[in-house]
């Protein structure tokens, strides 16, 4: 069987990764996100003399994942010191004369997913973390999502909770989904971490109101057969109890559909492929971009 590589390149940390064509990991390895020079350069050395026949990567974004575009394989407009405008297929490529696949981590998570995971024997899936930012993948129609560049559903405008004073930490938007609801928004309204924050505490029930919303918002939209959430704030299991519940308020039995009514608790889930999401979607990446040479 071919060996694929995978590089899951995250804000924090770079997992890099051997497996096989049927999803199977062989080896791991991570390395903390420090500059491009530092991190890429662990990043091809572990690659060296792996004999993979295609690397796939999933990235931290925004990244330009439209093929024939003059800053295809960047990522682009990133806060994040350093890492603005980079190209991190060219510097793959320079390297590995081997096909590459590129696309958000998100979108890699949601193949994994749809691929090995949880939304297997299906033909659309969505993927959303909720972490230090919210993002969100899809399949559809067996494709994973792009359009001008590609989606951005973390930002999506939610309906504020009646009892939020909380401005959102959203450097462009303020209160977007992600500036109201990802972990530093929990950690910035209630002065501690989410972590600490006991299951009980008032926090758990916005938290909820804002993923309802957003999670009604993509079935209205896209109507996945699947919701894969995943991210460290997801580590809250109590939430999917209760963002599915206030996702049947919601939508007040509009979409009728077993998966959203007896079937609910299959229908939002967490990641089957669990802390592999990610790689196992890189390796996703790499499987389809070996067919698409
Ligand atoms: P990243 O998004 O950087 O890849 P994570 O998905 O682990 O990483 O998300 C980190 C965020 O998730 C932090 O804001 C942190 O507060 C929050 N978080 C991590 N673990 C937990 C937990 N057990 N409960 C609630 N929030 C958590
Ligand atoms: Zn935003």
């Amino acid at each position: 069987m071919k060996l694929l590589g995978a590089i899951e390149a995250g804000g924090t940390k770079f997992v890099c990764g051997i497996g096989k064509e049927d999803g199977t990991i062989m080896d791991r390895v991570s390395f903390p996100t420090t500059t491009p020079e530092e991190t890429m350069g662990q990043v091809l050395e572990y690659f060296k003399g792996k004999d993979v026949e295609a690397i796939g990567i999933g990235s931290f974004g925004p990244i330009d994942p439209v093929l024939g575009s003059p800053t295809y394989g960047y990522i682009t407009t990133t806060p994040k010191p350093h890492w603005g405008q980079y190209n991190l297929v060219g510097a793959v490529a320079e390297h590995f004369n081997v096909p590459i696949g590129f696309d958000t981590d998100v979108n890699g998570a949601a193949l994994g997913e749809y691929t090995w995971g949880a939304a297997q024997g299906l033909d659309s899936c969505l993927y959303i973390t909720v972490g230090t930012g919210i993002g969100a993948g899809a399949v559809v129609g067996g494709k994973l999502v792009h359009g001008l560049s590609h989606p951005e559903m973390g930002h999506i405008v939610v309906r504020r909770h009646p009892d939020d004073n909380y401005a959102g930490f959203c450097p462009y938007h303020g209160d977007c989904l992600e500036g109201l609801a990802a972990g530093p928004a929990i950690g910035g309204r209630w002065g501690k971490p989410a972590a600490e924050l006991p299951i009980d505490h008032p926090a758990w029930e916005m938290e909820a109101h804002y993923l309802a919303h957003a999670l009604m918002s993509y079935v209205l939209i896209l109507s996945p057969q699947k919701i894969v959430m995943g991210g460290g704030v997801m580590k809250q299991s109590h939430l999917f109890p209760l963002i599915r519940t206030k996702l049947q308020e919601l939508l007040q039995g509009y979409v009728q559909h077993p998966a959203l009514n007896t079937d609910i608790n299959n229908y939002i889930v967490s990641p089957q492929l669990g802390d592999n999401a990610g790689l196992s979607g890189a390796i996703g990446l790499a499987k389809l971009a070996l067919v698409q040479e």
